[in-house]
C-alpha cells in the first residue's frame, strides 16, 4: 500500500484500488516472498512458517505502524479495506472533525477534508507553537494561513489530554492543556509513526532511541554483525521517518552492497550521510499546499510535484502496473 495517497483515499475511496499494489511484478531480478520474519542472525532470516533464507548481506526494513486507517495493521488486505470503508463512512457523515497532531499526516488530512468537504467543522491541534517548526517559519505560516482560509481552525501550543484511543478514529470530547474542551463527531489521532523494531532488537547489542528507532554505525549497521543493515523508519540515522529519507538511503545501500559483493570492505566505503534538511511536500487537497524544496514554494509546485497525483502513477509503474 502506498501511504501518500492513503489520506485522500478516505475522501475518495475508489483510490484504494489504485494504491493497494501486489508485489508480483515488482522485481525483474529476484523474488518477493510473502511471510513474516521472526528471527534474524548474521547469516539467515527465518519466517513464521519455519522456512529459512540464508544470505551474505541482510537489510531489515520493517518500517512502522500508524493509527488507522492510514497503514494496514496486519497482513490482511480485506481488513485494511474494511477499516478504510468504516472510517470513510464515518467521515462522510461527521459534521465536526478534530485532528490531533499537525505533522505531515495531520496537516494534509485537514487540507484534504477542507478541500473535498468544506461544509465540515475542522480543527487541527498541535502541541508545537507553529506548524513544521523545524523548517523556515514561512512554510508553517503559509500553511496555517491556507488552512484557515479553507475554514480549518488551527490550534497551536495545546496537547489533547484525554485521547481515548491512539489507534483508531473515534467520536469524542477532547480536553486541551488550557482546559478547553472540543467535541467532535470524529477525532483522528495522528501523532506519528511507531517503529516496528521487534526483529532488529533481537540482534546483539542494539541500542534503541526513546522513539523506538534503532541506532546504527556510519554504514547503517545496528549491531556487531558487519553484514546486517537497517533502513527506513526503524533506522535512527539522522533522517525523518519518510520516503524522502529512504530515497536517499536506498541508493547508498545499493551502491555499498554492490561494492561489498565485489569484494570491497564496507569500512573502506563512504559512510551514509543523512539529509541536512530533507525536502517536504505538503498538499492541502489536489490544488493547494506548500512545500520546502530548499526554499518555500507554494500551490503550483506542490500541486505538480505531489498534490495532483500523490505519486500514484510513479508507484504503479514501479510495481509493474
Ligand atoms: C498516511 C501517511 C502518508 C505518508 N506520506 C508520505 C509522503 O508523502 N512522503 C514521504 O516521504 N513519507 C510519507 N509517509 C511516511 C512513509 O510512508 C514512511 O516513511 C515509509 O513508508 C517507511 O518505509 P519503510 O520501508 O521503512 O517501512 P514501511 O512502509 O512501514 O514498510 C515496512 C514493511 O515491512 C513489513 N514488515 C514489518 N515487519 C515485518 C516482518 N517481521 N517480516 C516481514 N515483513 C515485515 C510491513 O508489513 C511493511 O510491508 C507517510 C506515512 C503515512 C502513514
Amino acid at each position: 500500500m502506498q501511504p501518500p495517497a492513503a489520506i485522500r483515499a478516505l475522501l475518495q475511496p475508489d483510490l484504494l484500488d489504485q494504491i493497494i499494489l501486489p508485489y508480483d511484478r515488482l522485481l525483474t531480478h529476484g523474488r518477493v516472498i510473502r511471510g513474516r520474519a521472526t528471527a534474524v542472525t548474521q547469516s539467515e532470516v527465518t519466517l513464521e512458517d519455519g522456512s529459512v533464507y540464508p544470505a551474505d548481506y541482510i537489510v531489515l526494513a520493517t518500517g512502522s505502524s500508524y493509527s488507522a486507517p492510514f497503514k494496514p495493521a496486519g497482513d490482511s488486505i480485506a481488513d485494511f479495506r474494511k477499516v478504510n470503508a468504516d472510517v470513510s463512512a464515518k467521515l462522510a457523515t461527521a459534521k465536526s472533525v478534530l485532528i490531533v497532531g499537525a505533522g505531515a499526516v495531520g496537516t494534509e488530512l485537514a487540507g484534504e477534508i477542507a478541500a473535498a468537504r468544506p461544509d465540515k467543522i475542522i480543527t487541527l491541534v498541535s502541541s508545537d507553537m507553529s506548524l513544521f517548526p523545524m523548517y523556515p517559519d514561512k512554510l508553517g505560516a503559509q500553511l496555517k494561513r491556507k488552512l484557515e482560509r479553507a475554514g480549518v481552525s488551527v490550534v497551536l501550543g495545546q496537547r489533547a489530554e484525554n485521547l481515548q484511543n491512539l489507534d483508531m478514529p473515534h467520536a469524542g470530547s477532547i480536553q486541551l492543556t488550557d482546559g478547553r474542551v472540543i467535541n467532535a463527531d470524529l477525532v483522528f489521532p495522528v501523532i506519528g509513526s511507531r517503529p516496528n523494531a521487534v526483529l532488529a532488537r533481537t540482534l546483539p547489542r542494539v541500542t534503541m532511541t526513546p522513539t523506538g528507532r534503532i541506532k546504527t554505525d556510519k554504514w547503517l549497521r545496528p549491531s556487531q554483525h558487519p553484514n546486517v543493515f537497517i533502513a527506513g523508519d526503524i533506522a535512527d540515522v539522522g533522517d525523518g521517518m519518510t520516503i524522502v529519507a529512504i530515497s536517499r538511503q536506498n541508493p547508498w545501500l545499493i551502491k555499498t552492497l554492490k561494492r561489498a559483493l565485489s569484494g570491497q570492505a564496507i569500512e573502506e566505503q563512504k559512510p551514509y550521510t543523512p539529509w541536512k534538511k530533507a525536502p517536504i511536500l505538503l498538499p492541502l487537497g489536489p490544488k493547494n499546499g506548500n512545500s520546502w524544496m530548499f526554499a518555500t514554494v507554494g500551490d503550483w509546485v506542490t500541486r505538480q510535484m505531489k498534490g495532483k497525483d500523490l505519486f500514484i502513477s510513479k508507484y504503479r509503474k514501479a510495481f509493474g502496473r
